[in-house]
């Protein structure tokens, strides 16, 4: 059975980039609810751009892999959200078509880089959409718009039609206003697929019955150290009282290599996103160029228009990173550090179920507050662990400091998403 659904929201937050107006559906467990997508998952029929100007005009031919399961599952997809471009910012502020609003207070940005896609659920548009986390995109919108996000395992969904920013980090995942939503995505969204070759077949059930079963938790010093808000780190600990209260037992530890987890994160998304990016020419899609300009000016020239600031940065950044002679001084070194993140979280995990801490170090600041993209980095200092070492990752409303939302982060061990889920779901019903 088909039917019509008739989506066109009044969009104050400047959540959507495109909706859909009439939209097919499948009868299936959702039913027709609505969905939004960010606009890095490839629609088949509906303009894609990554929030970038270079890829104006692009319809893809095809479906990424969790629209056809989304498809099947009867979604309506009503639209696609507002990103920082190519998945690079944690703000939203770098789209190539302007800043999405934090549905809490429209003076603050609502995180990124899935910002639209939070926003477009914390603003009560849609019940479901879909983010992609590469260092913490769902789980930073999440947290400043109060809503729930997962970033599943590395390997648990598949990343076909994901157009890739940095493969070795990103997955896609749930974004909703509570926890058993985000579960019920999951359960569609981790189909297997062979077209991924990362991925492991491993179906997704979670319970939800609110069995907390004894936990033990790990809370690192460094979660709480330089640059970490004291009202919000106040509210987290409030959170994870709470689980002890429960009987959880919670163990404080170490992780030292957070010091070394951003330096090896933008090493290597950066080494990732030029090889990545270099595709995009702007032959096809984007701005155009002057048909008078040689092959390589006209290529420079597009990318020049086609590219934002902080795309343009990042390439630079990976391009000088990988070449010759410095391999071995920035590439090689972040691997070792990135190895070092794992082996500490996995040191961890040998004493404990889940590491518990805030999401991020801050509540949302205002738009345009932050303009050094240094000091931007350095708030991603909680969510790049989880992607460097693949681990699930959620984050859930924990309370607010002057009116803005604060996100706990759960992090499990490989593949255990099930339990972080559960977690999330014990604190979203008694916490
Ligand atoms: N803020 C991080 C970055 O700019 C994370 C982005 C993401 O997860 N896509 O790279």
């Amino acid at each position: 059975m088909t039917k019509i659904t008739h989506f066109n929201p009044e969009d104050k937050f400047h959540a959507f980039l495109k909706t859909c107006g009439d939209t097919e559906y499948t009868t299936g467990p959702l039913n027709g609810e609505n969905i939004a997508i960010k606009d890095n998952i490839s629609t088949k029929g509906i303009e894609t751009t990554c929030g970038s100007r270079i890829l104006t005009g692009y319809i893809p031919p095809y479906d990424a892999h969790v629209i056809t399961l989304l498809k099947k599952a009867g979604a309506a997809i009503v639209g696609k959200t507002n990103m920082d471009e190519f998945g690079m910012g944690t703000t939203t502020e770098n789209s190539a078509f302007g800043p999405t609003l934090n549905p809490s207070n429209p003076d603050h940005v609502p995180g990124g880089s899935s910002g639209g896609s939070a926003a477009a659920v914390a603003a009560g548009i849609v019940p479901f959409a879909l983010g992609s986390d590469t260092g913490g995109s769902i789980r930073c919108p999440a947290s400043f718009c109060g809503i729930t996000g997962l970033k599943p395992s590395y390997g648990r969904v598949s990343r076909y039609g994901l157009i890739a920013y940095a493969n070795s980090l990103e997955q896609i995942g749930p974004m909703a206003k509570d926890v058993k939503s985000v579960s019920r995505l999951m359960e569609i969204i981790t189909e297997y697929d062979p077209r991924d070759p990362t991925m492991i077949n491993k179906p997704y059930h979670c319970r939800c019955d609110g069995e907390l079963n004894g936990i033990s938790v790990g809370v690192p010093e460094e979660f709480f150290g330089k640059g970490v808000d004291p009202s919000v780190a106040s509210v987290v600990w409030n959170a994870i009282k709470w689980f002890e209260g429960e009987g959880a037992e919670i163990i404080t530890c170490r992780m030292p290599s957070v010091e070394y987890a951003l330096a090896a994160y933008y090493v290597t998304c950066t080494c990732e996103a030029s090889s990545n990016l270099a595709r995009f020419d702007g032959v096809r899609y984007g701005p155009g160029a002057s048909l008078k300009l040689s092959w390589h000016d006209s290529f420079s020239e597009r990318r020049t228009e086609g590219f934002g600031t902080e795309v343009k940065r990042r390439i630079m950044l990976g391009t000088f990173a990988l070449s010759s002679g410095y391999y071995g001084k920035y590439y090689a070194k972040a691997q070792i550090a990135r190895e070092n993140v794992k082996n500490d979280c996995m040191r961890i995990f040998k004493d404990v179920d889940l590491i518990i801490g805030p999401t991020m170090p801050v509540v949302a600041f205002k738009l345009g507050e932050i303009s050094d993209p240094l000091q931007m980095y350095l708030t991603d200092i909680l969510t790049v662990p989880a992607n460097l070492a693949g681990l699930p990752a959620i984050s859930i409303p924990c309370g607010k400091v002057d009116g803005l939302p604060v996100g706990l982060q759960i992090i499990g061990k490989p593949f255990e998403d099930e339990r972080v889920v559960e977690t999330a779901y014990c604190y979203e019903q008694g916490g």
